[in-house]
This record gives structure tokens, sequence and C-alpha cells, in this order.
């Protein structure tokens, strides 16, 4: 019997340890984990404007998250951004929150504090049960800014004449480093970018009028520094008026039985549309794509100036079509599509050898559906230069070409029915008129003689 009791005593201690001891030892083992809550603070860059939107996502995979506290420090005083406390869930107590992103906007100005340096601090909590039950914390400070005046921008340059389809350079000097800064014409934005010169604060921007846009169009600047502060302003400008001129292009069907078969591979699946529907679709949705390539190729720019003096002219070339001349295309006497023709046409002998108008980089040499075998060169601060309809192409992207270096010779391909090189130039994706490029007094009174002031050498 005493035995008995003994093995009894023995089981219930093992039935104990099993039971309880272990389990509560788990438990235990699980809720004092020791990893500590993570911070990612979105802080880039680390200035305060008027407005500040500050988001952060905070973490804690193993006990969950349990408090936040955020707080800003200027001048010996600290104001409370955000102050937040997570619930628990379960019979082991954790936090039900284990990841959650926050957004606080901080207008530092009605806190009452004052432009100049500051401390953002950050401390979160979990609900580990480590350090008697206060648990596991992490804690931030980051160095900040706040800054809620308005950058200033001085106009260095004066004249700034443009027409519809025209380029004009403007040259300023920022009072602080700036985000972004350029100019607006109308809706369309003209990125400005550092001269270059010992003062980092003087910018250049090229701009240019549509040929669509023109008197009354809204030309101003505008500079957004660090701190998402906004100044626009206006600058002496003066548009001039142009008219373009109409022209007709009569499609034949020998043109459509001579053209469209090169264009097979962009026709795929339209083999049971008549011909002058394929031809339509050409002239319009894959001119709309090739818009959007040369978006895309004239988005960026090298910011150094390759060209100097005049651009060059297809020596010895007649114009067959002029930069915006209004398009209406006929067939069997009917108008059946209106285009803009967005370059100048020139006609030499077939193959002739194109040189590069100036200097530049190419950018692009590739076919390009309407355009056919086309190059791009970039010519620095957002001006390019296209040769279309090549027959032959000589240069790589990426090259460096000088003036007059030969491109390659002219030719049909693409939306082309006789051998000419298609010429145009662009302020990023705007087309301009080559005719003021290849004016050395335009380009000596408008462009040049605004370098000169700055002390640019180009
Ligand atoms: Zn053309």
């Amino acid at each position: 019997m005493k035995e008995k009791n003994k093995n009894i005593k023995w089981w219930l201690v093992v039935l104990f340890v099993v039971c309880f001891f272990v389990p509560s030892l788990v438990v235990l083992f699980i809720r004092m984990e020791k990893e500590a809550p993570q911070i990612k603070l979105d802080l880039d860059p680390a200035v305060f404007g008027m407005k500040k939107d500050l988001t952060m996502t905070l973490s804690d995979e193993k006990s969950g998250l349990k408090k936040v506290w955020v707080g800003l420090f200027k001048d010996g005083r600290e104001v409370v951004l955000l102050e937040k406390e997570f619930p628990t869930s379960g019979w082991l107590r954790k936090g039900s929150v284990n990841r959650v992103p926050l957004a606080v906007a901080v207008k530092p100005k009605e806190l009452g504090f004052t432009d100049g340096e500051g401390m953002l601090r950050l401390v979160a909590t979990d609900y580990s049960w480590r350090g008697w039950g206060k648990g596991n914390h992490t804690y931030i400070e980051k160095q900040i800014k706040i800054d809620t005046k308005s950058p200033r921008i001085e106009v260095l340059s004066d004249a700034h004449n443009i027409s519809p389809g025209g380029t004009a350079l403007a040259i300023y000097k920022l009072s602080e480093s700036c985000e972004k800064s350029g100019i607006w014409v109308g809706d369309h934005f003209y990125p400005g970018y550092p001269a270059g010169l010992a003062d980092p604060d003087i910018f250049m921007a090229f701009f240019a009028l549509a040929h669509d846009q023109g008197k009354g169009t809204t030309i101003q600047l505008e500079a957004v520094d660090m701190a998402g502060n906004r100044t626009k302003a206006g600058f002496y400008h003066y548009i001039k008026k142009k008219t373009f001129r109409k022209d007709t292009i009569r499609i034949s069907d020998n043109f459509l039985a001579s053209k469209l078969p090169e264009f097979e591979a962009l026709l795929a699946g339209r083999s049971q549309q008549s011909p002058i529907d394929r031809f339509l679709y050409i002239n319009r949705d894959i001119r709309g794509e090739n818009k959007q390539t040369i978006d895309r190729i004239t988005a960026n720019c090298e910011e150094k100036i390759y060209w100097k003096g005049v651009f060059r002219r297809l020596p010895g070339s007649a114009t067959r079509s002029r930069f915006a001349d209004q398009r209406t295309y006929t067939y069997k006497g009917k108008a059946i599509d209106h285009q803009v023709h967005l370059g100048e046409d020139l006609a030499s002998s077939a193959h002739s050898s194109i040189p590069a108008a100036n200097g530049g980089k190419v950018v692009f040499a590739e076919y390009l559906g309407i355009y056919g075998n086309t190059i791009i060169l970039d010519h620095g601060f957002g001006l390019f230069s296209l040769y279309a309809h090549l027959s032959g192409m000589d240069v790589e992207t990426g090259q460096t070409v000088n003036r007059g270096e030969i491109l390659g010779r002219t030719g049909k391909t693409g939306l082309a029915g006789g051998d000419h090189l298609h010429f145009s130039m662009l302020v990023h994706d705007t087309f301009v008129t080559p005719r003021e490029w290849w004016d050395a007094s335009w380009i000596n009174n408008n462009i040049s003689s605004k370098l000169k002031s700055i002390g640019y050498v180009e």
C-alpha cells in the first residue's frame, strides 16, 4: 500500500511537470522574447515645409506592437506628433497588430516652431514580457530641418521672344537648392538644369511653344524646394504670331501597294482590312506609338552643351515640306485624314550622305515605324535633332558625334514616297522649327548671347 501511494505521488509530480510546468516554461519562453519592434521611417528628404506628410511602417512579428510615440523637438520644446496604443488578443495576451503603416501630417508653423534644425524622436514598444512587462522598445532620433520659406527665383536672361513652334532659353538663379525647377508653357513643363558654372544655383532651361500654342499661353517659372515650398513667377516674354501652311497629300493605290509591305510586321492581324484602312492605322495609331517612343527617348538629356554655332542643313538639298505644314490626306479625291508635319523634308540626290547638324550624342539609331530608320541626337539641356527615312545608318547609340560627321544616308524607309531626309528638332518632347537653329543670327540673339552673359563657354 505504501509502495502504491509513493508511486501515485511520483506520477502526480510527473503529471504536474508535463501538464503545467513544461507548458508554462514554453509560454514564458515565447512571451519573454527579446526582438524589438522595427520602425521604417520614410524621411527623404529630412526637411519639413509648411506641411510634411510623415509616413512610417511599424512591425513586430513575435509579440505584436503595443505603443508608438513620435515627438518633434526644437529649441528646448517638444510637441507630441503621434501617440497610439494597440490592442491585445488571444489567451496569450499578445498584440493583435504585427504590422501597421502610420501617417501624420506635420505643420511645424502651426505647432509654434520656427525655421531651423530640429529633432524627430520615435519610440515603439511591443507586448513582450521582458523587463517585468515593459516589453522591448526601439528608439530613433533623426535630425531634421524646418524650412517654411519659398525659394526665390532671380531671372538673369532678359529677352524671351518666342513664336509657335519656336525655342527660347531662360537663365535663372535660385536662392536655395531645389528639388525641381523649370518653365511651364501652358500645361507643359520644361525642366531647368544646373548650368554647370561655379555658382551651382544658376540654372538654364530651354523651353518651346508648341506649333499649336499661341498668344495667351501662360509662361511661368517654377521652383520647388526640398521642403516642398513652391514659387511660381512670371517673367518677361513676348509671344509672336505665326501661321503655318496647308498642304495636300494624295494617297494613290500605287503608293499603298509599294509602301504597305514594309509595315507588314506592324500590321499583323489586319490582312482583312482594305489597304487604305491599313494606311490610316499606320498614319494615326503607329504615328502615335512612334511619338511615345520619341517622348521616352527625349525625356532625359545630357547636362552639357554639345553643339557650337549654327546647325547644318542637308547640303545641296531642296525643301519639299516645311515644319508644321497642316496636311490633309486625300484618297480618290476625298479627304481621309489630317496630320501636322513636324519637321522639314529635304531632298537631294538619292542616298546622299547626312552630316550631323551639330555636335551631340546618339541616343537612338533604330527603325521607328512611320519615320523608318531614324537617328536621334542629344545636343544637351533638352535639345535634340532627328533624322528620318534613312537608307543606311553609320552610327550607334551612345556614340558622340561632331558637327558634320556622317550619320548615314538618305532614303525612303517609313512613310516616305521618295528619297529624302525628314529633319526634326525637339526641345524634350516638343517638336520645334529647325529654321531657327539654321539661322546664325537667331542663335546669336536668342541663345549664344545669353550663354555668354553668364560666362558659359560653348
Ligand atoms: Zn517629313
